[in-house]
């Protein structure tokens, strides 16, 4: 029987399974879908999250797959520059989500169970038992990680307040018969025009359209070629032909967020835990992060040596990130809006982003490198992870007892890191407090036999 389970084999899901592993866990993931994705909604990696995914080794296998390094994110299409962040990756990574989730996928102990689309959730003091494609599985906990309409969250009725769509958005991947006049061949920052054109792999572009058509249209209705012909034309003029459409889904600009990201022994991560406009590039980092938040403190916990509401802290330390999100895409939907008023407070924004200290200030937020939690002093970027999901201490020594948890190194500044790269303690009184506040109490060393 695996430790945990886990709903949904999207970049989220596969992430959590690959934090749990590391920290020595069993974990099954189940999938829904038969067979990997080859369609990706995300397109972008911000400098956090390549950070992360370089840190546990990850990077090298999405490398051959990136198309650009972006040296900016936006905010509602106004550019905010990344270089000066404090970070090894001022940039973001052009690459599609697929090949970010098969990078991850690949390096998992136990396969992902596909074609397992969860349909039942039942849970008791001892743990979860899970339905999926008529089979039951047996684990003490589970993630549920299956993505934006996510089941589990209906299954338990779980709170998810927020705003429903009020506008209607298409995004497609086709193959053109004819390119519209100074079509780019290169990646660059995704516009936030209704038709941008971006070249991905095997002959197709991405766009998005949301033409008054889009608004007219239930979300239920097919995306037809027609459709996107009749946009690209108002977005690039008759020169445009669409050839082929390989891939398209409609989406909207709900916001909700549940209101628990724990509910007893089912944990919440990414689009199953929150909806917002992909305006900015972050739902994809958000889900990451919330993985890479969960894994060590639920494995901490399965283990049986976490302190007291360090698996809590999970929801303490992740809802508010995820929160301050929703605020900044719904700000950035109202700046997208074509009326006058918003057009309005469109140009006061993009005046108070030319002075560098504000756009800074959101450079650290789009980015995730401005990210800290409390009673955290932010990330230890200089101190690598441990290839077991132990935390690190760095030039100090160990106190006897966690070697478990614990992997120590010589170093000059020293510090103690979370398994999840943020620092609780930069050196000084305390080392104690900060071991046993975040990672329990120490084990007495077994007994030697002579
Ligand atoms: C058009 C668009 C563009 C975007 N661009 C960006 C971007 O540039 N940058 C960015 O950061 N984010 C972007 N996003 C958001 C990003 O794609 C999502 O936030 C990200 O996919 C979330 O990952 P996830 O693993 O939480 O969910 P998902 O990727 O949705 O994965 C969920 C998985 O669960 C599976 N599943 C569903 N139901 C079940 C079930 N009952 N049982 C088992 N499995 C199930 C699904 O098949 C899927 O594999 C974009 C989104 C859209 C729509």
């Amino acid at each position: 029987m695996p430790d945990v389970l886990v709903a949904g084999a999207g970049p989220t899901g596969l992430m959590t399974a690959f934090e749990l592993e590391r920290a020595g866990l069993d974990v099954l993931v189940l999938e829904r879908d038969a067979d990997p994705a080859t369609q990706s909604k995300a397109l972008g990696l911000q400098p956090r999250s390549v950070e992360v995914l370089a840190d546990r080794g990850l990077l090298a296998a999405i490398e051959p797959h990136v198309r650009a390094k972006l040296p900016a994110g936006h905010f509602s299409g106004l550019p905010i520059g990344y270089t000066g962040l404090p970070t090894r990756f001022p940039y973001q990574l052009g690459v599609e989500q697929a090949h970010v989730a098969a990078a991850i996928e690949a390096r998992l102990r136990t396969p992902v169970l596909r074609g397992a689309a969860v349909t039942a959730v039942a849970q008791d003091d001892d743990g979860v038992t899970v339905t999926a494609d008529g089979r039951d599985h047996r684990a003490g906990w589970l993630v549920a990680a299956d993505g934006g309409h996510s089941t589990v969250r209906t299954l338990l009725g779980a709170a998810f307040p927020g705003t429903p769509a009020r506008i209607s958005l298409v995004v497609a991947d086709v193959v053109l018969a004819a390119k519209p006049d100074g079509l780019a061949d290169g990646w660059e920052l995704p516009s936030s025009a209704s038709g941008y054109l971006l070249p991905l792999s095997g002959g197709r572009y991405r766009t998005i359209v949301f033409g008054e058509e889009q608004q007219r249209l239930g979300r239920d209705v097919p995306v037809t070629a027609g459709e996107l012909q009749r946009a690209l034309t108002a977005a690039h003029g008759p020169g445009v032909e669409v050839g082929e459409v390989r891939w398209a889904s409609r989406f909207g600009d709900a916001a909700r967020q549940l209101e628990r990201y724990r509910h007893g022994r089912v944990l919440f991560a990414g689009d199953a835990a929150h909806i917002h406009l992909p305006v900015g590039g972050q739902g994809l980092n958000l889900g990451l992060q919330d993985a890479v938040n969960l894994g060590w403190k639920l494995a901490a916990h399965v283990r049986g040596h976490a302190p007291a509401g360090l698996l809590d802290s999970y929801h303490g330390e992740r809802h508010p990130v995820a929160a301050r999100v929703l605020v900044s895409t719904r700000a950035q939907a109202v700046l997208g809006v074509p009326d006058p008023d918003a057009a309005a407070v469109r140009e006061i924004v993009t005046g108070l982003l030319a002075v560098p200290e504000a756009r800074h200030a959101v450079a650290l937020e789009i980015s995730g490198i401005g990210l800290t939690y409390p009673g955290t002093t932010g990330r230890a970027t200089d101190v690598p992870a441990a290839p077991d999901g132990r935390a690190v201490l760095v030039g100090a020594a160990l106190p006897e007892g966690w070697s478990d948890r614990v992997e120590a190194r010589d170093g000059d500044v020293p510090r103690l890191v979370r398994p999840d790269g943020y620092v609780v303690w930069n050196g000084g009184p305390g080392l104690e407090n900060a071991l046993g506040k975040w990672l329990g109490q120490a084990t007495t060393a077994p007994m030697r036999l002579a």
